[in-house]
């Protein structure tokens, strides 16, 4: 066994509800790769969240963001709670400050149909589901998050935001990823961005930008699309799309529409990447209507944890990372491929999934 001498720091923050359940269930695992692959991995569990503000008034401190900053990488399980909000109304979602102040600014969320878990699609084609939608995710509509206006009682109004700096960076980004997907996966990837520049003039500038970016990959085939036809094609045809940029309010709508597609929110991993830092976390929230009962499903987030591991592996950290990630995702198909049921479709709770995906791992 390999051991490396590069020592990494992790920012273990469980949050709220189902986070920290499916957090516990997923160091469980880490713990077991860490001795497996001798990675040097440290790491610091940090509380953040609504049931702290609720406690203390501070949904995350000032030395708890330090902290993670500081980290070499996050790994967060959920953060809110419908009964608890700021002042104004708003939600408490310290994981969005992350996302702003960490200049996470590309949502990478993958959309694999796994063998063995239940499809929304009949079509035997959607077992061949494998996409990632890119979320970008510091500005767009979100942009001014909190900071609507209001005119009088009569009317309100959101900005979108659309900057070159920002779209040239997620551009690059996709047609890297999508470079990188065609190495692994042995065959073309198209990167389709995904707008409504027929519309809105923001889009249509993030359209000429991607444009402009796409000039620099001419070895990755590049498409727009509008979102309306995309929300019907990834009904129709989802088996056709690969990487699949897009502005923020779109990808949050679109994830979900993903997620459907391939078992639920369960099962949809998420990393949220900027230049330095990077957030792991699944695509779901803190599920207040399942939380307490253990049956919550603690794929995604083991999903997210692999694209950690990954990141972390192409970051300079080492093989074995990589590695670490390759065996966790391999672990996840193999437990699902024998019959693993998680409890949306009537199977197992946390705990016992994550035994069965433990019990693939040697050691
Ligand atoms: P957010 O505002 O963070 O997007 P949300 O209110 O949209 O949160 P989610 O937590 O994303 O809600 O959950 C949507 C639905 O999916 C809920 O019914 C929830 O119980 C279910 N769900 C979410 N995560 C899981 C999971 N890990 N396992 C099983 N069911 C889940
Ligand atoms: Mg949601």
């Amino acid at each position: 066994m390999a051991v490396t001498t590069n020592s990494l720091r992790i920012a273990v923050m469980p949050g709220d509800g189902i986070g920290v359940e499916v957090t516990e269930a997923t160091s469980f695992v880490l713990e077991k790769l860490v001795r497996r692959h001798g990675l040097g991995l440290a790491t610091e569990t940090l509380q953040a969240g609504a049931f702290l503000y609720q406690e203390t008034g501070t949904a995350m401190t000032e030395e708890t963001f330090r902290r993670a900053e500081a980290a070499d990488a996050i790994l967060l399980g959920a953060m809110g709670w419908p009964g608890i909000r700021y002042p104004d109304g708003t939600e408490i979602a310290p994981q969005l400050d992350l996302r702003f102040r960490l200049g996470l600014y590309a949502g990478v969320r993958p959309i694999r149909a796994i063998p063995g878990v239940p499809l929304a699609l009949s079509d035997p084609r959607a077992a061949k589901i494998d996409m990632v939608i890119l979320r970008e995710s510091t500005e767009g509509l979100f942009w001014a998050r909190g900071r609507g206006e209001m005119i009088e009682d009569r009317e309100a109004r959101d900005t979108m935001v659309i900057t070159r700096a920002t779209t040239e960076r997620l551009a690059r980004f996709s047609f890297r990823l999508a470079e990188r997907r065609a190495e692994r996966l042995r065959r073309p990837q198209k990167v389709t961005l995904v707008d409504k520049a027929n519309v809105f003039l923001s889009m249509a500038f993030m359209r000429r930008v991607f444009a402009e970016v796409a000039a620099e990959f001419p070895g990755v085939p590049h498409a727009n699309h509008y979102i309306d036809a995309m929300a019907l094609d990834l009904v129709r045809r989802p088996w056709d799309f690969d990487v699949l940029p897009m502005e923020n309010m779109f990808g949050d709508i679109i994830s979900d529409l993903g997620a459907g597609l391939i078992g639920g929110m369960g099962y949809a991993p998420s990393a949220d990447i900027g230049d330095n830092h990077a957030v792991f976390q699944p695509s779901h929230g803190t599920g207040p209507d399942i939380a307490g009962k253990g049956v919550a499903n603690p794929t995604a987030m083991l999903l997210s944890a692999a694209l950690m591991l990954d990141w972390l592996g192409t970051r300079g950290a080492g093989q074995a990372w990589s590695d670490a990630a390759t065996e966790l995702e391999a672990a996840v198909d193999a437990a699902f491929a024998q019959g693993l049921r998680t409890a949306e479709f009537g199977g197992v709770g946390t705990r016992d999934v994550v035994q069965a995906v433990a019990a693939q791992i040697p050691g």
